[in-house]
């Protein structure tokens, strides 16, 4: 069969969604291509396996971007999901939604059906609140967001010690305000990873007219010569198919692939096709431009309590107790460290008191963490780490190609603290870590600062610090960008500007960054944009 009424591109946050709702009716024949194959490694599910995960070159598409110059010509590591459920089956597992202000501002932007009021419905409708229904929460829907059953006792003291620093607690960042310190709830049902896939696609892969083809490397969207989007072009054991779409393809491959997709397909900017001898099929020169990531930084010290995770021949016997809690009990009941995704605790928080809202966030991990966590030697040691990162980046990347075949990876460009402010504003996140580190309880088992390292104290040390040592938190957004400006390339209902049956529907499509992790929102999108195009194929 290669006649479809809807083919999907990627079946990560977005992708799995709308799998879910466009073949919910069966009055639809559905197909979802994804890269990457099934997921059904341990290392998916099992929460902690978020460290393999970094490491794993199947599952993860292990990105780099090109030599940063503002960074000091570093090549920063973007990991990024590939198997069923995208992103969001290598992910940290927080949910966060953002802030209100970020929603207000897309739909201020011109961007007609998505402020806060708008997306709220789409929040509660996806998600399943263990601790019940709320104004700000739903119970019904298929992504369970649980709290965290990995609490080693050093979170609390990260808590109190942020208290001292003058930040207030907060049970809910995904409530009323977001501001303050507290524990992030997971999506994770019984002490396990919920990602999209196990949420929206696994309970569903018995429907007749849902197709999910894995291993399917989407090479190009055939676009016909009225400018519409009739199928794809994918590879798969070597061999290039192509496939037809009778009402649309959704493009939902990520903010890194789906720019590269419509590129390859010859929808971009004029001189970065020519330049890789595409044919231009439609100019759009905001495709790949306005990148958005959350710059992030990392506090790290040593630290005396041998109830914290590291790989040490003491700890053998506490990591023995963890995985007695995960592996032998029943499945309701698991917990420890086993569950966790490493950062249970954190919070949003000012970084000068005259701000009307939060634009720093903050990770704390219960280990002495480098390197994305891939630096096993770091771990040789008892520390722990506060992750930094600035909310509203000013700086802007870009995605373009190193060439015409789609087996390359994209040319990621981040700029990273490009923009004065962004460093700035860097460089106070960093003080601000620090001064939670100095307070008790944390001060009193807190050992030699490993980094930025006590000799790095002046804004210019700690800037060439941050030069050296800056990476994302993994949220790219922004480059298919919604609007009606030059840079946009689809519209509020995610339409590609100027091409048919063809829309873009994953995080890429976010005009401006949201002020938290983007899973979520990812999903939120997907589930309003679903709606929309049922309802315009009623
Ligand atoms: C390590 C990590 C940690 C994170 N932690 C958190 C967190 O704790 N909380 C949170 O909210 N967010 C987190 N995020 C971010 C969040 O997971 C993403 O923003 C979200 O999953 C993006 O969804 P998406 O649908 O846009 O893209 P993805 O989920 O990345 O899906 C894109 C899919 O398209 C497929 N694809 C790409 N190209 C092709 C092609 N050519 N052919 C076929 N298929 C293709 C990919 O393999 C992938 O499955 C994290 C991300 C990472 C990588």
């Amino acid at each position: 069969m290669n006649n479809f009424d809807f083919i999907i591109i990627g079946a990560g946050s977005a992708g799995c969604v709308l799998a879910d709702k466009l073949s919910a009716s069966g009055e639809y024949q559905v197909c979802l291509l994804e890269a990457g194959p099934k997921d059904s490694h341990w290392s998916i599910h099992m929460p902690l396996g978020v460290i393999e995960l970094m490491r794993d070159k199947v599952r993860n598409w292990q990105y780099h971007s090109s030599p940063e110059i503002s960074q000091n010509n570093r090549e920063i590591f973007n990991p990024r999901g590939k198997t069923l459920g995208g992103s969001s089956s290598i992910n940290a597992m927080l949910y966060t939604r953002g802030q209100k202000e970020d929603y207000d501002h897309w739909r201020d932007l011109g961007n007609k059906g998505w402020g806060f009021d708008d997306v709220l419905p789409y929040f509660k409708r996806t998600q399943h609140q263990e601790r019940g229904e709320c104004e700000f929460h739903g119970i019904n829907g298929p992504l369970n967001v649980a709290d965290s059953r990995a609490k080693p006792p050093v979170h609390d003291d990260f808590m109190l010690s942020a208290q001292q620093a003058g930040f207030p607690l907060n049970d809910d960042f995904n409530g009323d305000s977001q501001e303050g310190i507290g524990y992030y709830q997971m999506t994770q049902i019984n002490g396990q990873r919920c990602s999209a896939a196990k949420a929206f696609l696994t309970p569903n892969l018995g429907r007749s007219n849902l197709t999910v083809i894995t291993g399917a490397h989407v090479q190009n969207i055939l676009i016909d010569k009225n400018k519409k989007a009739t199928g794809v072009c994918y590879k798969a054991n070597g061999k290039k198919q192509n496939i037809f779409a009778k009402k649309e393809v959704l493009l939902s491959a990520g903010a890194f692939n789906s720019p590269q997709i419509l590129m390859l397909s010859g929808i971009g900017p004029k001189e970065e096709l020519m330049k890789h001898n595409i044919p231009l099929k439609h100019e759009l020169s905001g495709v790949g431009e306005n990148l958005q990531d959350h710059p992030d930084t990392i506090v790290v010290t040593h630290h005396n309590r041998t109830d914290i995770f590291a790989l040490r021949p003491k700890s053998i016997w506490w990591t023995a107790k963890q995985a007695l809690k995960y592996f032998s009990t029943d499945k309701k009941l698991r917990s420890g460290i086993f569950t966790s995704a490493v950062a249970e605790s954190g919070g949003f928080i000012k970084s000068k008191p005259n701000l009307s809202r939060p634009d720093i966030q903050l990770h704390f991990i219960p280990a002495a963490f480098d390197d994305h966590g891939r630096n096993f030697k770091m771990l040789m040691n008892y520390g722990i780490s506060v992750h930094a990162c600035l909310l509203r980046p000013k700086s802007r990347g870009s995605v373009t190609l190193y060439g015409g075949e789609p087996s390359l990876h994209p040319k990621i460009t981040l700029n990273m603290l490009q923009d004065e402010d962004d460093q700035k504003d860097m460089i106070q996140a960093v003080k601000i870590a620090r001064s939670i580190l100095a307070q008790p309880p944390l001060s009193d088992h807190n050992g030699k600062e490993i980094f930025p390292g006590e000799e790095t104290q002046s804004d210019e040390e700690i800037l060439e610090f941050l030069k050296n040592k800056t990476n994302t938190i993994y949220h790219p957004v922004g480059t298919c960008k919604m609007g009606s400006d030059d840079l946009a390339v689809v519209d509020s209902e995610l339409k590609v500007h100027g091409i048919k049956s063809l829309r873009v529907i994953d995080a890429s499509i976010m005009p401006t960054l949201i002020s938290g992790n983007t899973n979520a929102p990812t999903i939120m999108i997907a589930a309003k944009i679903a709606d929309n195009i049922l309802a315009q194929h009623a």
